[in-house]
């Protein structure tokens, strides 16, 4: 039997439950019309027997679990409240890029799949940005800015997003950890909302010390995925405290497994799926209708070598170019064997639907339409700066990101350009003391965090024009080419 799936997303008020035969489908009154033209179009072209509009109410979702758990596809997790264990087939444990695809009848039209009938947010297409987590972050004196973030996988959106910040009297809320819809209100100021109703993060590293809240959010209703599991009915990954004596485990084959085994017991890209309302720092304004006042947006990835810790773009059209320019390690994914550094601009990669010389323009085109809007600031971070003699990280990051944060704030809010900052070859990067080093400890090498080595940055941007060259060809905008030309000349010897 074949069965057409709607998905919706959080919105909840969007579209009500149906489980519907195919003939009965234009009796689903609730469906907006052009919802349910799609779905005619698509049950059309797919002929199932059966289209299930997916809507998350508590009773489908245990309907789900149910049949899952009578076909051994779920076992449930005795040691807490409504989690499940879910093992996949070893060879499907992440999304295979290459075999990902957007069906539209126009190839430069895939962006159309945001129409706002799925969502009760007109989201204006034309004026419409998508990047990746939202947070709010409030400073000892109670003022409170709103950061949205894009990092590839596995690069620490969730634990950003969910940070329990290291210095005192900061507090960071999460309105999302995954999507980030943003576009311009009438007073010209970028808005963000996060589509989503939950959270989906790797597992492995997710610890009480490093993301307590993470933690507290999935100690209930929570479905994991392809992690190790003790005999007392509970889940065990890679950085959590060994398990306590007398307790068995099983590795994510659920195969046996003993603390201390060369193999994994977990798998690096085990997840787990959340409610994001289970949250202890979800953000008061995480589901508000008009999104939530974005003051900088941060790009980020995993570079063990020569991206700095920070930096801030020295404007908006640069800000466009170090988006575009993104790379990032990657391992996770299920096509990718060892390390490489991926290019992954604006950590979209996998989900441009469109030319992304259009994309570019798109983002350079909001410069122009100054006056009406205040632009974010943009930054570029990287946690995962790593010794080269020794192979560990440079920063100790989780919680103490924080202090990047607190620069990124204060540059937000700066009375003048060079306010602890200076010009480096790849942007402004705080002023030596600028980043609240105390209670650190000593051993943390901040030029080292912050040195650029020409011969790297000279690499770099060979490897950009190549990839421009190749990924974008024509399509081009003059002032990202622009924009590396500059950047040549900067890093020439
Ligand atoms: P996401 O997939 O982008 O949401 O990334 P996660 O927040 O789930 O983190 C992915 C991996 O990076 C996990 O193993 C984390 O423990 C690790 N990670 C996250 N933030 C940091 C950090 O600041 N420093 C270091 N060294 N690792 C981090
Ligand atoms: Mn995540």
């Amino acid at each position: 039997m074949s069965c057409l799936l709607l998905g919706v997303l959080r919105r909840r008020n969007a579209i009500s439950t149906a489980s519907v035969g195919v003939r009965s489908l234009a009796s689903i009154p609730s469906l907006p019309p052009s919802v349910a033209e799609f779905v005619s179009g698509a049950v059309t072209e797919c002929k199932p027997t059966k289209v299930h509009v997916v809507t998350g109410t508590p009773e489908e979702t245990a309907d789900i679990l149910a049949n899952l758990e009578k076909e051994g596809m779920v076992k449930k997790l005795s040691k807490y409240e409504n989690c499940w264990l879910a093992r996949t087939d070893p060879k499907d444990v992440a999304r295979v890029e290459s075999k990902t695809v957007i069906v539209t009848k126009d190839q430069r039209d895939t962006i159309t799949l945001l129409e706002s009938s799925f969502v009760k947010h007109n989201v204006d297409r034309r004026h419409c940005f998508f990047l990746h987590q939202i947070l709010g972050i409030t400073n000892p004196q109670g003022v409170k800015r709103y950061i949205a973030a894009a990092f590839p996988s596995a690069c620490g959106k969730t634990n950003l997003a969910m940070m329990k910040p290291a210095l005192p009297g900061w507090t960071v809320e999460c309105v999302g950890d995954d999507i980030a819809w943003m576009k311009f209100d009438s007073q010209g100021k970028l808005r963000a909302i996060n589509p989503e109703n939950g959270f989906f993060g790797v597992a492995p590293g997710t610890s009480l010390k490093t993301n307590p809240h993470a933690m507290a959010t999935i100690s209930r209703n929570t479905v994991f995925t392809n992690v190790g599991e003790t005999s007392d009915g509970g889940v065990w990954w890679e950085g959590l405290e060994p398990p306590a004596p007398g307790i068995k485990l099983s590795d994510w084959h659920g195969k046996s497994w003993k603390y201390g085994d060369s193999t994994l017991c977990a798998h690096p890209n085990s997840r787990f799926c959340a409610p994001a309302g289970q949250c202890p720092i979800i953000d008061p304004l995480w589901e508000s209708d008009e999104g939530v006042p974005i003051d900088a947006i941060v790009f980020g990835g995993r570079r063990p070598e020569g991206v700095p810790l920070v930096y801030e773009s020295f404007n908006w059209r640069h800000g466009v170019f170090v988006g575009a320019a993104m790379r990032s390690e990657s391992t996770a994914a299920a096509e990718h064997k060892g390390k490489v550094i991926m290019h992954d601009p604006f950590a979209m990669r996998p989900f441009f639907g469109y030319n992304f010389g259009d994309y570019l323009a798109h983002w350079l085109s909001m410069e122009t339409r100054k006056g009406q809007t205040q632009l974010p600031k943009i930054f570029h971070v990287n946690w995962f700066r790593k010794d080269q003699k020794t192979g560990s990280f440079l920063w100790p990051g989780f919680g103490e990101n924080a202090r990047v944060l607190e620069w990124i704030f204060k540059r937000c809010g700066r009375t003048s350009e060079d306010e602890a900052a200076t010009k480096s070859i790849v942007g402004w990067i705080p002023q030596n003391g600028a980043i609240n080093t105390e209670g650190l400890g000593g051993n943390i090498d901040m030029g080292a965090l912050f040195d650029l080595p020409k011969p790297f940055w000279q690499k770099e941007t060979q490897e950009l024009r190549t990839y421009f060259t190749q990924q974008v060809g024509a399509d081009l905008p003059a002032q990202v080419e622009g924009e590396l030309r500059a950047l040549e000349e900067r890093v020439r010897d």
